[in-house]
Order: structure tokens, then C-alpha cells, then sequence
């Protein structure tokens, strides 16, 4: 029966997934390996909804602490510079898997010309709002579909307190090797100053370098790299001005050789180009993203990284959370998002097993796991597959060359019955915040042909067009993001349920 974990590393991942276990299954001592000399990764700014509900509802961290120390700003989609449309909107609400009772057909069907303004979050995001303004005081009427944008270094100072508070311990080194026991498992840690840190149970969060699972355990890697070119980025920014406003989405903008990120800090505004060093060298895109980009400060870092995943994320004793179980680039912004449903999934599992994990209890862990990642690698191969926007070599490789055979099925479905929710049977994966509607965004934002088309009547069109105005008058009333800001910070503003 497992009594000691041991958490190596302390990024998000690793204090997410040290809370999650020390809230959930007290009796547990729990230790992290902290590195001051290796530091945390400093990006990975932009969360799913799944990431707030995860630190309030789950964890029960206090709001108003958690928005006084972290300092996060509201994201509730994702504006894609894009495609043949040349932009269209995500947002974290239901606005293509859906259907009004008074239409014959779901929305996707609505949207040949225009897909704007479907439902009250991209209605929003079209007009600079994060939030409907309250019927009866002068506030947001705060709704559950937003994430965040939080800066990754504030981030991990306010879980680093929440730990502490929740009785987790910490140990400052660096993990220099590992022990393993003769049932295959790890016993121990070994750090540079001479400590042995013995535990039953190790979490490797050790980012990238993957210290247990990829290197101790040898568990082979499974690369990404027949559908995700793109291997660097370019992270700069600029410090915002008074006449900049903060916008309630992340910007995914297309360039030469990948996409640009923008995402919305309150004073910072957080810029990014992911690329790929096949088709362009660090020289040219830090030139490209600075001409793109002139408020930038000149000579942004390049983030090396890899996309794919181990081929299990549980082996023996060890368990990898975050970068060092996989990865992928963050256009979707996913990572924080499997790192809160692997602790919720991982705490569910040791409870129900009494702390004494079963072979197939680990098994299914690893197949749940496995699945999130390669749904999301094939979500994202769509966006790559699809965009017509610029006619660059690296964007016609990405066309001609995008490995999305694993979803072949679902295409295949879309292209003969069109943009209907149905083909959500075809998903592999339950556990993540996109499901049949993101794939529908993104083949309907993208004008993907498919046959078996609906030609609206004009009484439907009306009624079509009526559903649009009643969210396009309820965003022009909302409230943008600073002014919902100032809202919350009121000294007499009550979070509900505190
Ligand atoms: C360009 C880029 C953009 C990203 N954008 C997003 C985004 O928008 N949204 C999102 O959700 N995610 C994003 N990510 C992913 C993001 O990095 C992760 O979500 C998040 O930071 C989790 O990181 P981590 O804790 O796994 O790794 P890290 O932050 O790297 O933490 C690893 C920890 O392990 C420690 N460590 C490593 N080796 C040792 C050792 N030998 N001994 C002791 N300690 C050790 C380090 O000191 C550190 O504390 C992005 C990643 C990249 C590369």
C-alpha cells in the first residue's frame, strides 16, 4: 500500500499534481523535489475552462486569493487568422455542436457564409466582451465556459503557497539518479548533494527531461512528428499600452513557417511563434515574428520542443504528469488541460484501489491516457491539414503531407452527412475540453466541403439570423475585460459559494 510520494519537480505539473493527491487522500505524505537551479519552463500561458474548474471546484483554492496572488485575466476562445475565411472564432461554448428546436439542422449547416456570433461566446469575443453584464447590479455575470491567461512564473509561486498550505513538504536539489527495486519499480532518488529520497510512489514532473519515466524506467517515447511539423518557438512580447485592450481570447495567427500566439496578460501582452526548424532557422523567424511584431523586444527566446508522448504514462511506481509524459505544441493551449484530468483520473484510481494500484486499474490509466493525446495530436493535425491561408512551402507541406489518417472515419462521416454532432461516436476520448465540438470549428471555420448540403429556407434564415441578433444585443451590453476586472476587485465583491 502506497504511503510516501514523492513528486519530482515543481512546474505546474508538479504542484498540481502534489495538491490534487495531498487534498484528496490526506493520509498520504507527499514531497516535492524542487530545483532552484533548473527553474520552471516559464511558458504556457493559456488554459481550457476544465483548468479553473479544476482549482476551484476540485481543489476548493479560494477564488478571491487565487485571483488576488495570480493575477489571471479571462480567455473564453481562441481567434484563428486563418483559413479561407481568413479568421473565425472558438469559443468555449456550444456553438456548432447544436441545434435550435425551431431549425431542422444543427448550426454548422447555418454557416456557409458566415459562422460569427452562433452562441453568446463567440457573440462576445466578436465585440471585445468577456462577460453578459448582470440583470440587476452593475457586474459580470461571471459564466463557467472561460479558462484563463495566467503567466506560468506567478502561476507556480501561487501553488507553491497552496501546497505548502495543503501539508505538502519540499526538498531543494537536483535529481541526479534514480534507484530502481527489484520488483522493477523506482525506491529512491538521489540528489547532487548527497540525499537519498526514498518513497513508494513517484511522480515525475520533471518537465521535458522526463528524469524517471523516460530515462530511469527507459519507457519508449512515441514521437508526433508525422503530423506536428513544428519544433521551436520564438516567445517575446511587449508591455501594454493604456489604448491596448485586453482581449477575452488567445490570437492564433498564421505565419510563414507555423502561427503566432497572442495571449492577454493585463500588462503584458505575450507573444509567440511556433515554428518548425525544417522549413525556417531561428534567425529568420525571430526576423519574421519581429517584423510582424515591432512592439516586441528584439532577440525573444527560441523554446526547443518535442511533440508526442510515452508510450505509457504509468509504469511500476512511476507516474510522468505534464511535459515529461508528452507534449504537444500549444495552439490549442492543452497541456494544463491533461495535467488537471490526469491528477483528477490518477486520485480516482488510487482511491478506488485503496492505495494498492492494480496491473489493470494502471493499464486502463494508460490506455485513458494515451487516447487524450492522440485525439488531441489528430485535433490538431486538422488545423494544419486545413488551412488554405498563406501559399508558403511549409504550409503546402503541411496540406499535401499531415498525417490525420486516425481520424479517417470521422472525415469520411463529415464529408457525407456534413457538420452534425453524430459523429461524436466516432471520438475515441471523453476526457478533454474540445470533443465533436471543436473538430466541428474547426472543419466548418475552415470551409471543409462535404456533401449532402441544406439550402435554408428564407423563413429559416430569419429565424437563423433572430438567434444571432438575441446574443449580438446581449454581448454589445456585456462587459470587456478591465471593466470586469475592476468589478471583482471591489472590496464588497462576493465570490459565490465564499
Ligand atoms: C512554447 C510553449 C508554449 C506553451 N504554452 C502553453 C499554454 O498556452 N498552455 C498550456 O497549458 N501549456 C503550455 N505549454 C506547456 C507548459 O510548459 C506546461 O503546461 C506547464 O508549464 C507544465 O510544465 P511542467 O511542470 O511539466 O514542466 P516545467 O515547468 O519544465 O517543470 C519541470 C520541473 O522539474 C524540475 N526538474 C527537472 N529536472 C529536475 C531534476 N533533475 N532535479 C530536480 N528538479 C528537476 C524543474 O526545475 C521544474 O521545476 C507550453 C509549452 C511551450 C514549450
Amino acid at each position: 500500500m502506497i504511503k510516501n510520494v514523492l513528486v519530482l519537480g515543481a512546474g505546474s505539473a508538479g504542484l498540481l499534481a502534489a495538491i490534487s493527491i495531498k487534498r484528496k487522500i490526506p493520509q498520504l505524505a507527499v514531497r516535492v523535489v524542487r530545483s532552484p537551479d533548473i527553474g520552471v519552463i516559464g511558458v504556457g500561458e493559456g488554459t481550457t475552462p476544465n483548468f479553473p474548474r479544476h482549482l476551484f471546484d476540485y481543489l476548493n483554492i479560494s477564488k478571491r486569493r487565487f485571483y488576488e496572488l495570480a493575477q489571471p485575466v479571462w480567455k473564453i476562445g481562441i481567434r484563428f487568422i486563418w483559413g479561407p475565411r481568413g479568421r473565425f472564432d472558438y469559443g468555449f461554448g456550444h456553438q456548432l455542436d447544436s441545434r435550435w428546436v425551431d431549425l431542422p439542422r444543427p448550426n454548422g449547416f447555418y454557416c456557409d457564409d458566415d459562422c460569427t456570433g452562433t452562441d453568446l461566446p463567440t457573440a462576445l469575443m466578436a465585440r471585445g466582451k468577456v462577460f453578459p453584464r448582470q440583470a440587476q447590479v452593475p457586474a459580470p455575470d461571471v459564466q463557467g465556459w472561460h479558462g484563463f491567461h495566467i503567466e506560468n512564473r506567478k502561476l507556480v509561486e501561487v501553488l507553491e503557497l497552496v501546497a505548502r498550505s495543503v501539508g505538502v513538504d519540499f526538498v531543494d536539489g537536483k535529481v541526479s539518479g534514480a534507484t530502481r527495486g527489484g520488483e522493477g519499480g523506482v525506491t529512491a532518488v538521489h540528489l547532487e548533494d548527497g540525499q537519498t529520497l526514498a518513497a513508494d510512489f513517484f511522480i515525475d514532473a520533471s518537465g521535458f527531461r522526463s528524469e524517471l519515466l523516460g530515462k530511469a524506467m527507459g519507457e519508449p517515447y512515441l514521437p508526433f512528428d508525422k503530423t506536428l511539423f513544428c519544433d521551436r518557438a520564438v516567445v517575446g512580447g511587449w508591455d501594454r499600452g493604456p489604448d491596448e485592450p485586453i482581449m477575452p481570447y488567445t490570437t492564433a495567427e498564421t505565419m510563414d513557417a507555423g502561427w503566432a500566439w497572442q495571449i492577454e496578460h493585463e500588462h503584458f501582452v505575450n507573444r509567440g511563434y511556433v515554428f518548425c526548424s525544417g522549413a525556417i532557422s531561428d534567425d529568420d523567424a525571430r526576423a519574421e515574428f519581429e517584423r510582424k511584431n515591432p512592439k516586441a523586444a528584439k532577440g525573444g527566446r527560441v523554446v526547443k520542443f518535442r511533440s508526442g508522448r510515452y508510450q505509457r504514462a504509468w509504469v511500476d511506481n512511476v507516474v510522468a504528469i505534464g511535459n515529461s509524459g508528452g507534449f504537444v505544441e500549444p495552439l490549442e493551449a492543452t497541456s494544463l488541460m491533461v495535467v488537471c484530468s490526469q491528477c483528477e483520473t490518477l486520485v480516482d484510481f488510487l482511491l478506488h484501489t485503496g492505495l494498492s494500484p492494480t496491473p489493470t486499474m494502471r493499464r486502463l490509466y494508460n490506455e485513458l491516457v494515451a487516447d487524450v493525446w492522440d485525439e488531441i495530436r489528430d485535433f490538431l493535425g486538422l488545423h494544419y491539414k486545413l488551412n488554405t491561408l498563406l501559399d508558403t512551402p511549409f504550409w503546402r507541406q503541411c496540406r499535401a503531407e499531415t498525417d490525420i489518417s486516425a481520424i479517417g472515419r470521422l472525415l469520411e462521416f463529415y464529408e457525407e452527412n456534413g457538420p452534425t454532432g453524430f459523429s461524436r461516436h466516432l471520438l475515441r476520448s471523453t476526457a478533454n475540453n474540445f470533443g465533436i465540438e471543436g473538430f466541428l470549428v474547426m472543419l466548418v471555420g475552415n470551409k471543409a466541403p462535404y456533401r449532402g448540403r441544406h439550402t435554408a429556407t428564407d423563413a429559416e434564415r430569419a429565424v437563423w439570423e433572430g438567434h444571432r441578433r438575441a446574443f449580438a444585443e446581449q454581448a454589445q451590453n456585456g462587459m470587456d475585460v478591465r471593466e470586469s476586472l475592476a468589478c471583482v476587485r471591489r472590496p464588497e465583491w462576493r465570490w459565490f459559494g465564499e
